[in-house]
């Protein structure tokens, strides 16, 4: 039953897609056309500098769009395998500086004798990107977002059983109400604005945490900041030591 309502659930949210999203890509193509057209008739380089900008972001932020898109809609199963965290979340670094901008410094807080956990190495990479970009937000003024793993043995809670990682990202930003946690996991619940958040963060983070068997829990208080933790299940086998972390979904040019 459970599964026939998400799906029902997931159809629904797909069916707002033409409105909602649509309407966000009507925008972001429109800054990119009038810039364009702009462009046409500016020959000073400064505002040409100026107007290129604005329709890079407009771009990327349409990709964005498009990647959280494909993460939540992809029909196919995510594929599990052994993965170091401390590596697959180490080889972010870069990528989360980029994404994030220089207002909020990542910490990463990971323990020494973690435990491989079985995850999609993509589907993570994605998940945390969109907390931490979620953490960014909260803090306008800047801030420091920690990444933090634990190894949690002989759980139980909820469904849970057996040995399991958590993995928190940790900011010391605005803060949930009771109510919009309650409703965070909503496909399309944002109370950001238009064009700037599209509700699927965290509806995709749910669907990534119980696909992978394991759990998301979320803490947070009003002018003091957000925990969301990932329990994810440790792995059996070892991840492969040899080569590059596994491949993640985002791309690294950019
Ligand atoms: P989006 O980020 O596009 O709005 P999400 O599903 O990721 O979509 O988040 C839904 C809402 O949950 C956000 O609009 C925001 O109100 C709230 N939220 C999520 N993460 C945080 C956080 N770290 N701190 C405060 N509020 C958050």
């Amino acid at each position: 039953i459970e599964d026939s309502l998400r799906q029902a659930q997931k159809i629904e949210a797909l069916g707002q897609l033409t409105g909602g999203v649509a309407h966000d890509f009507n925008n972001l193509l429109m800054v990119i056309l009038g810039g364009l057209e702009m462009l046409d008739h500016t020959d000073e380089a400064a505002r040409r500098k100026l107007l290129m900008d604005g329709m890079r972001q407009a771009a990327h932020r349409g990709a964005s769009l498009t990647r959280q898109l494909l993460a939540f809609s992809r029909r196919q199963a995510l594929q599990p395998q052994p993965v170091d965290l401390a590596r697959q979340i180490g080889g972010m670094r870069e990528l989360l500086a980029r994404s994030l901008g220089g207002n909020v410094q990542v910490q990463l807080e990971l323990s020494q004798d973690l435990w491989p956990v079985h995850v999609d190495p993509g589907e993570l990479e994605l998940v945390v990107l969109n907390l931490a970009v979620n953490a960014r937000d909260a803090m306008p003024k800047g801030g420091a977002i920690v990444i933090r793993a634990r190894n949690v043995p002989s759980l139980r809670l909820d469904g849970l059983r057996g040995d399991f990682v958590r993995l928190s990202i940790i900011d010391t930003g605005v803060g949930m109400t009771t109510e919009v946690q309650r409703r965070v996991f909503e496909p399309f619940f944002t109370t950001k604005d238009v064009g700037k958040g599209s509700g699927l963060g965290l509806a995709q983070v749910y669907g990534f945490a119980q696909q992978s068997g394991g759990n998301v829990q979320i803490e947070s208080e009003v002018g003091r900041g957000t925990t969301v933790a990932l329990l994810l299940p440790r792995s059996e086998s070892q991840p492969e030591r040899d080569g590059p972390a596994p491949e993640g979904l985002i791309p690294e040019a950019g």
